[in-house]
């Protein structure tokens, strides 16, 4: 795999080139921050792409002007060149990239206390080297940035194909909001499960009429394709998707996604009954989930809020570790964080499922918006040669 770099001094070159192109890590100086820090942290919160992206630096902890990286889901502070080259080679291995655009379930929530795990509802980014097309789930509010960010590239077209898992809201309300689709060159396709009153553009259309908002389907100036997505596995290039039906409230997807090697499941909203009803629907989730790398499930409740909240269509963390335990699932990313979970009470949640690590999880967290996953792809599937991930 070739590298390219880009070394300057300069914030103004620094801003052009991130505007330009997503890097795949990024290597700061301290000299860099010390002249620079503020304007550096304005540019990155006018790029939300670059939150994706790793950062190295080197220096101490003690520098002054650290507080910018802090803006970064992932940075690690290395001494010597050695250790940068050792931490950047592993970074630039060929990986399947995960990037979560949106985490949150239910409704967004644009709250002072839920910024750092995020207010964004569900949108997922999936990418793998060579792939030049973009592949989407959910177009929850979270598609809005990763829209503005491909918009600001100064790319002629961009095609893709968007899955969503199920149309309520949190799942679509985005999706008038992502810019790519208001130009005429780009061309994408849009999964979904049949629904009770009909298949995509059927619910879509129902959903963007004149009454709830401006903007009307037919109003998209981009190629527009609607596809009634089957549970049998369907090949791609690069990719093949296959789902099982959730436990939820209406059709809804849990995605399998076969891509670089690696199988990852995407579930955001899927009830796991503390009781055997509905019949078999664990075994047969059980069974749906056995040899994936990555697995990303709905975990809105605590065991207790869940008790209060049974049949709503979502579960409870400590069921989803109970379930997956005797899967041999290793990663675990736990996700659709509820509107009314603050960022403290995330974070003393996540220190808890650290006791998990090792017994019998590589990684387990919740997630979080602007965080990315890096698996190194696998090239002969029977020889699965490592699966250390970054995770951001
Ligand atoms: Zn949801
Ligand atoms: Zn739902």
């Amino acid at each position: 795999m070739g590298v390219e770099g880009h070394f300057t001094h300069n914030i103004d070159d620094a801003e052009r080139v991130f505007t330009a192109r997503q890097p795949d890590i990024l290597i700061v100086e301290k000299n860099f921050l010390d002249g620079n820090s503020s304007r550096f942290e304005k540019v990155i919160k006018l790029l939300p792409g670059l939150r994706f992206v790793p950062v190295i630096y080197l220096g101490t902890r003690d520098d002054q002007g650290l507080g910018a990286l802090s803006l970064f889901n992932q940075f690690q502070i290395v001494r010597e060149t050695e250790s940068l080259i050792n931490s950047a080679r592993e970074l630039l291995l060929p990986s399947v990239r995960i990037r979560f655009w949106g985490v949150r379930g239910s409704t967004p929530c644009a709250n002072f206390e839920n910024i750092e795990y995020g207010g964004n509802t569900s949108c997922l980014e999936i990418d793998a080297p060579g792939m030049q097309e973009l592949l989407i789930f959910d177009s929850g509010t979270g598609i809005r940035n990763l829209g503005n960010h491909l918009a600001r590239r100064n790319e002629t077209s961009c095609n893709g194909r968007i899955f969503i898992t199920h149309p309520h809201w949190d799942h679509i309300q985005g999706f008038p909001f992502f810019k790519p689709f208001y130009d005429k060159n780009n061309k994408f396709s849009i999964h979904l499960p049949e629904q009770y009153r009909g298949g995509a553009q059927e619910i879509l259309s129902g959903h963007l009429t004149k009454t709830f908002f401006p903007v009307t389907l037919d109003m998209l100036d981009a190629t527009i394709e609607y596809v009634t997505q089957s549970e049998e596995r369907v090949d791609y290039d690069h990719y093949s998707i296959e789902y099982l039906v959730a436990n939820h409230s209406t059709k809804t997807a849990i995605y399998k996604i076969k891509i670089g090697g690696r199988t990852i499941i995407y579930s955001p909203d899927n009830e796991l009954p503390l009781k055997t009803t509905p019949i078999r629907f664990i075994e047969k989730f059980q069974e749906f989930i056995e040899g994936a790398d990555i697995l990303i499930h709905d975990a809105q409740y605590t065991l207790q809020q869940y008790k209060e909240r049974e049949g709503w269509g979502h579960s409870a963390w400590e069921r989803v570790i109970e379930v997956v335990k005797p899967t041999g699932i290793k990663n675990l990313f736990l996700t659709h964080h509820d509107p009314d979970t603050d960022d403290e009470s995330l974070r003393s949640r996540d220190r808890r499922l650290q006791q998990y690590v090792g017994a019998p999880f590589e990684n387990i967290c919740l997630t979080k918006e602007g965080a990315e996953i890096r698996i190194p792809i696998v090239k002969d599937e029977k020889k699965v040669n490592r699966t250390k991930l970054n995770v951001s």
